[in-house]
């Protein structure tokens, strides 16, 4: 916008030292020609065309600006948003899957409740949030060929069957990986708090030059200079569980 203000304003200039030195030929086609010219080029500076935003993919970053670019934005400065997708469908990697009447997990599918942007995002929309039943499902772990490990499943309604089902599968877990999935858990949650910082000083964070920097100022670039299992070897987990998770 600024640059379209300052080139007409070029034109302006020209036009009116053009004209001055032309009038003394042909005065009445000069200022027809010169009216025409001045009018439209005024009318095309005081209403300029508002820009049309196009948006290449439409996953949750771009559905996302999107909508805040229709909300926040003065109708008058924006003509229209275009999403350009290469699917059929909206949504990215955001995704499940339905087999036989089972939903899957395809991509994003948990909003872990500490994605603070994301779950703000859902309630601005009033989205409604299916949280887990934590007795109505069954964990397992699958290495492509056949299940390693699974819990036990009830469809029990009866609160003390379920309370049962959940005791055995906590004993079931500690027989197999120990204190394992604790210290698992630990780890999770330190990760979770360094990409926190993030969301946490606003403020005061500095501008990063650099994704290594970024990674660095949170405490998280050594993740991405080792492998998974080196990690959770030192965060102290049994060999049998790294091997089953670990592909
Ligand atoms: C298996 C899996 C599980 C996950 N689980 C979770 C989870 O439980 N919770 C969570 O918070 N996050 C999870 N994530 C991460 C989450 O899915 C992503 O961080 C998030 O969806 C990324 O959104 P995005 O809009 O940045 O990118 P994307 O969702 O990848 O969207 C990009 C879009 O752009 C389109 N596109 C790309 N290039 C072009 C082009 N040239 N022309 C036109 N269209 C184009 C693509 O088709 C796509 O639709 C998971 C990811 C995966 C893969």
């Amino acid at each position: 916008l600024p640059h379209t203000t300052v080139s007409s304003n070029v034109w302006l200039l020209s036009s009116e030292n053009m004209y001055s030195k032309m009038k003394i030929t042909n005065i009445p086609l000069t200022i027809l020609t010169f009216s025409f010219l001045l009018s439209s080029t005024l009318s095309s500076q005081s209403e300029p065309t508002p820009p049309t935003v196009c948006i290449i993919g439409s996953g949750i970053g771009g559905s996302s600006v999107a909508h805040f670019l229709r909300t926040y934005s003065n109708p008058s400065h924006l003509h229209q948003i275009r999403i350009f997708e290469r699917h059929g469908v909206v949504g990215g990697r955001m995704a499940t899957v339905s087999i036989s009447g089972e939903t899957f997990e395809a991509g994003a599918s948990i909003l872990h409740p500490k994605n603070y942007h994301a779950l703000n995002y859902t309630k601005l929309l009033n989205l409604k949030v299916n949280e887990p039943s934590s007795s109505s499902f069954s964990l397992g772990i699958w290495d492509g060929h056949k299940f390693l490990f699974k819990t036990l499943y009830s469809n029990s309604k009866l609160p003390f069957i379920q309370q049962i089902v959940s005791a055995a599968n906590s004993i079931l877990m500690f027989v197999r990986y120990g204190f394992s999935l604790f210290k698992m858990n630990n780890f999770v949650e330190g990760t979770v708090d360094s990409f926190l910082k993030y969301y946490e000083s606003f403020e005061s964070r500095p501008v990063f030059e650099s994704v290594e920097e970024m990674l660095k100022w949170a405490g998280l670039f050594n993740l991405t200079t080792r492998t998974l299992q080196e990690e959770l070897v030192d965060a102290g987990l049994s060999y049998v569980l790294i091997q089953e998770l670990v592909t």
